[in-house]
């Protein structure tokens, strides 16, 4: 599907909702989050309705990542509080996604603005070499599939 008439993206990108954008090009757009974690929050969309990662291609996963870091470097030199950068994608409701047109997140960070990644309990104690080694190989097997 190229648009999706019930996507706020997609209907963003036709120009049928409004949004602050900074950047568009023949694959990706990038615009304003309406709900910023800080100022300058932005997001870079697929120009065609994708609603996971796994629907956007390998040309368009990349240009996502080569423009939102174009943008994450603007960011530092915009005057805006910007000491440092997040990337982030949330691929499913599991991960946090609630818009379903697949996005890049480009977050200005500074010291002490509230936001952080909440870790589960245990996290810090880490795993062992055999765990690891064992949940590696069970992505290598499906890499070798491919
Ligand atoms: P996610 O939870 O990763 O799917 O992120 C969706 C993001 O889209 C949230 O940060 C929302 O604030 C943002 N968002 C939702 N609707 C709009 C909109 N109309 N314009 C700009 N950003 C939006
Ligand atoms: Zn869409």
């Amino acid at each position: 599907m190229m648009s999706d008439p019930s996507c706020i993206f997609c209907r963003i990108i036709a120009d049928q909702a409004e949004a602050s954008f900074v950047y568009r090009d023949e694959t990706v757009t990038a615009f304003m989050d309406i709900n910023p974690i800080n100022p300058g929050h932005l997001l870079v969309v697929p120009n065609r309705h994708a609603s996971s990662l796994g629907e956007v291609n390998d040309e368009v996963g990349s240009h996502m990542f080569v423009v939102g870091r174009k943008l994450a470097l603007a960011l530092r030199r915009s005057g805006l509080r910007c000491d440092g950068v997040n990337l982030f994608v949330a691929d499913g409701a599991a991960a946090g996604q609630t818009v379903f047109h697949s996005h890049l997140h480009v977050v200005p960070r500074h010291a002490g603005d509230g936001f952080g990644f909440h870790f589960p309990p245990g996290y810090a104690r880490g795993a062992s070499r055999a765990d690891l080694d064992a949940v590696a190989n069970r992505v290598c097997a499906v890499l070798e599939e491919n």
